[in-house]
């Protein structure tokens, strides 16, 4: 029905919705032409599937309300498939599946999953049932579990239609991931790097998101969140060869890297992308938060590096900020329960007692660079600008952590809360709404 006519007095008829435009041109939508073309598809619709409401609907506009074209190939199903193709886009652009197509032609052709099966990859996200105009398509089955799963799926279109138009264009969150903000807090001066000392440093470059999806990125993962979600901003590196630790040498598929890992990683001065998947790697593994691993380190560089500590204490690790080798060792000591690496993984306001009571440190100086708040590390951002964020992680319950208080994007990114009434209105919701997130298992 999208038939429109070209101009020039070429009178030829081509579909609209496929039609290549290469320069501006002008089209007659309702010549007498493209009225009769139509008037004669709207009969051959009505002749194949007269009891589909659609096809009436249309066929009533065109001035149609017999058919010449009755066959054996009515289908007299009021919810038959009209071969329309809108679940087919919808499954390649929402989900980023491409698991429905049509198989056959001519007559025989019709909408399938490959081989004419049910595909496992399918991952039920509803969006080709929501965009079928005569309800052909129902989905049964619900992995998600929903309490409302068509108030889900409906809510959810407009989203999936935001991600299929301007993901590409803005956060790239289906081709990097949460990565793609370790660009955007090193630029506004976000990032943290030698433990929260710069907001920004030229090595920062070396592990951008285009980094990881250019060189080790090789699939979207589930991370059990919602499947059919059609962000789908989990990654994973397949293949990657371990270097360290109880599996080096194996080649091992890594779940990320997220932002908060690979930041975590310029926190500690290690910007070697290698550095950020191996540490991710055995983070994970050893059922360890790479952010509060990756903050304690950076806290325990710099006391380092000022002296608090030395090589007697490390056990004969140099810890100055950069020495990935070291990190991964502390890492695995605190894994196996063995050395310094067990004195760290009891986290920054152990190490600040110890250290003020035993060593004879400095509180005040140890305070300012030791970055917890109710005994739980903050995670990676440079907060020092953000009025909203450091509320965030005072009123959180747990801590400096970001999930109830990642209010540092608006604030100080798209600088949408420019007066104290508007952060703290946005320390009002956002805790609500990511309370909310969480209760839904989303
Ligand atoms: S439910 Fe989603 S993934 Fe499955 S076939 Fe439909 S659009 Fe594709
Ligand atoms: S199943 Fe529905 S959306 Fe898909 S081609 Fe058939 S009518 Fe169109």
């Amino acid at each position: 029905m999208c038939e429109i006519e070209l101009p020039n007095g070429k009178k030829k008829l081509v579909t609209s919705c496929n039609y290549p435009i290469r320069e501006p041109i002008k089209v007659q939508t309702h010549s007498d032409t493209v009225n009769n073309h139509r008037k004669v598809l709207a009969e051959m619709y009505l002749g194949r599937w007269p009891n589909v409401q659609i096809v009436q609907d249309i066929a009533k506009k065109c001035g149609v309300t017999e058919s010449r074209f009755a066959s054996e190939l009515t289908d007299t199903n009021p919810n038959a498939c009209i071969l329309c193709g809108r679940c087919v886009r919808a499954c390649k652009e929402f989900p980023l599946e491409q698991i429905l197509d049509f198989a056959g032609r001519g007559i025989k052709r019709h909408m399938t999953m490959p081989f004419g099966g049910v595909d496992e990859h399918c991952v039920e996200c509803r969006s080709c049932e929501y965009v079928c105009p005569t309800g052909a398509i129902q989905i049964t089955e619900d992995r998600n579990h929903p309490y409302d799963a068509i108030m889900i799926r409906d809510a959810g279109m407009k989203i999936n239609a935001e991600m299929a138009t301007l993901d590409d264009k803005e956060n790239r969150m289906r081709q990097v991931g949460t990565a793609n903000i370790v660009d955007v807090m090193d630029q506004y001066d976000l990032l943290p790097c030698h433990n929260y000392k710069f907001g920004s440093l030229p090595d920062a470059k070396k592990i951008y998101c285009d980094v990881f999806r250019d060189n080790f990125l090789t699939q979207g993962a589930c991370d059990g969140c919602w499947l059919g979600c059609s962000m789908a901003c989990s990654k994973a590196a397949d293949g990657f060869l371990l270097k360290t630790g109880p599996y080096k040498g194996h080649r091992v598929t890594v779940d990320g890297p997220e932002y908060e890992t690979a930041a975590g990683s310029a926190n500690m001065g290690c910007f070697d992308p290698e550095f950020v998947l191996e540490f991710n790697f055995y983070c994970d593994t050893y059922g360890i938060d790479t952010i509060s691993m990756s903050t304690t380190r950076a806290f325990v560089m710099e006391c380092f590096e000022n002296g608090i500590i030395t090589k007697k204490e490390t056990g004969g690790l140099d810890l100055h900020f950069g020495n990935g080798d070291a990190v991964l060792e502390i890492l695995h000591q605190a894994a196996r329960g063995e050395g310094f690496g067990v004195e760290v993984g009891q986290g920054i306001k152990y190490l600040k007692e110890k250290w003020i009571k035993e060593l004879g440190a400095d509180p005040q100086f140890l305070n300012d660079i030791g970055m917890e708040v109710k005994g739980l590390e903050y995670s990676e951002y440079v907060t020092k600008e953000s009025l909203a964020q450091q509320g965030g992680y005072a009123m959180a319950i747990k801590g400096p952590q970001h999930d109830e208080a990642w209010l540092i994007f608006m604030d100080m990114v798209n600088n949408q809360l420019p007066t104290f009434e508007d952060k703290a209105e946005g320390l009002h919701y956002f805790p609500m709404w990511r309370t909310w997130f969480a209760l839904q298992g989303l």
